[in-house]
């Protein structure tokens, strides 16, 4: 009785294991299923987030491009005078001058006489300092780094060159000289003489034997149609001098900006004033014993107004002069230096025939009398070619027929 009782036991005991065993399985199974699943729900909340920022960025997107099309206009101005308790004096680029403030964002030390500031439209007040851009001056200024004219390719102006040497070349190059001697370099030299006698040539000769940036502003082109354009261009070139130190500033036509102040009461008038007083100051606040140079060129010198050739400013005055016969014989022999010439060309005797020539007008003949040979279809460039070009560039009724075939033909 007692061993069944123990059989039937262990029958049970093992069923019982089994059963166990089999609900563990189970479970562990439903747990697996449960995992997964709730991976699977953990990325989509994942996914879910992700939109959601996506969302919440194009609307913080779209609501800032709405609100900039929902902002007023505001008026470009020109800042004239910073005043005390944070008020400007400011021009609006209409014309009238007012007192305002400005925003307290900006920087003191950006608000300077002369900047570009966005004005509000209802109360003015300075909104924003317009950084400034170099473009407008692009038209009105030739920059070249490095300009490759030596002295040895002007011709006949040896004396010129050693003023310039003195005044210029030394003053950027070798300072210690005027500092030791006592004495200020010239602030500004004037190259003053006819058209075409190589003024603009002594200049880049001076920066390319300096290594300085040569700037080249053309006086007609600093005139502006807008009030005050003329002067904050003046007051740029000086600036990109600065920058790019050593430079020589070199302003052609001169005259334009710098004729005698008549009592010229049209805006106009003012203007150009306006624009050479700005380069009066720009001088009187220059150091000559700096790394910037200035030259300047006129073919017009009777007409300057004296306050330009004060000493301070365009102090030095070289005269270019028209070449004289020898000198013509040295500009001939530079343009002529790279071309094939036959045994009769004659310099002296083309010096002979170009009376009153220029430099430039030299170099038109030596082009004109190489098109001659290459019309020709000769070997080289003989006396007779010269000698027809010089009727032609010397005589202007030859000039006409040239530019006349040239543009008809
Ligand atoms: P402008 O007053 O009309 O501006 P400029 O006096 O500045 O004239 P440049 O522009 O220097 O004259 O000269 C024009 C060209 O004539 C030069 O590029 C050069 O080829 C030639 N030329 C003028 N003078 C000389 C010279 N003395 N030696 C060599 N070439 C010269």
């Amino acid at each position: 009785m007692d061993l069944e009782m123990d059989a039937d036991a262990d029958i049970d005991s093992t069923e019982f294991s089994k059963y166990v065993v089999d609900r563990m399985q189970q479970l562990e199974l439903k747990n697996d299923l449960l995992e997964k699943q709730y991976q699977k729900v953990e990325t989509e909340k994942q996914l879910a987030e992700d939109q959601r920022l996506k969302y919440e960025r194009e609307l913080r997107k779209l609501r800032s491009e709405l609100d900039k099309l929902k902002t007023t206009p505001q008026l470009v101005g020109t800042l004239v005078n910073v005043l005390d308790e944070g008020k400007s004096i400011v021009r609006s680029s209409t014309g009238p001058e007012f007192i305002v403030g400005s925003s307290q964002f900006i920087k003191d030390g950006d608000l300077k006489p002369g900047v570009q500031v966005a004005l509000n439209k209802e109360h003015l007040s300075i909104v924003a300092v317009i950084p400034r851009s170099e473009d407008p001056l692009v038209q009105a200024m030739e920059v070249i780094e490095s300009p490759d004219i030596d002295y040895d390719q002007i011709g006949g102006l040896d004396k010129q060159i050693e003023v310039l040497k003195g005044a210029v070349e030394f003053a950027l190059t070798k300072p210690e000289i005027f500092e030791r001697i006592g004495i200020d370099p010239p602030k500004g030299v004037l190259l003053f003489g006819p058209p075409g006698t190589g003024k603009t040539l002594l200049a880049k000769a001076v920066a390319t034997r300096t290594d300085a940036t040569f700037i080249r502003v053309v006086g007609s082109e600093l005139v502006q149609k807008y009030i005050g354009e003329g002067a904050r261009m003046v007051r740029d070139v000086f600036e990109m001098a600065r920058k790019k130190a050593p430079a020589i500033i070199f302003i052609d036509e001169l005259d334009s900006i710098g004729a005698v102040r008549l009592d010229d009461a049209s805006s106009g008038g003012r203007e150009v004033q306006r624009t050479l007083m700005q380069l009066l100051s720009e001088m009187d606040g220059f150091n000559s014993r700096g790394d910037v140079c200035i030259l300047a060129a006129t073919n017009r010198w009777d007409v300057l107004d004296p306050a330009l050739i004060r000493p301070g400013r365009f102090d030095r005055l070289v005269y270019v002069p028209i070449p004289d016969r020898e000198a013509r014989v040295k500009i001939l022999l530079i343009h002529t230096e790279k071309m094939r010439l036959a045994d009769d060309v004659d310099f002296d005797r083309i010096a002979t025939l170009t009376e009153d020539a220029n430099g430039a007008a030299l170099r038109a003949i030596v082009m004109e009398a190489g098109m001659c040979a290459v019309r020709e279809e000769k070997d080289a460039v003989h006396q007779k070619d010269f000698e027809d070009a010089i009727k032609h560039i010397m005589n202007p009724e030859g000039m006409v027929d040239r530019y006349s075939e040239g543009m008809f033909a």
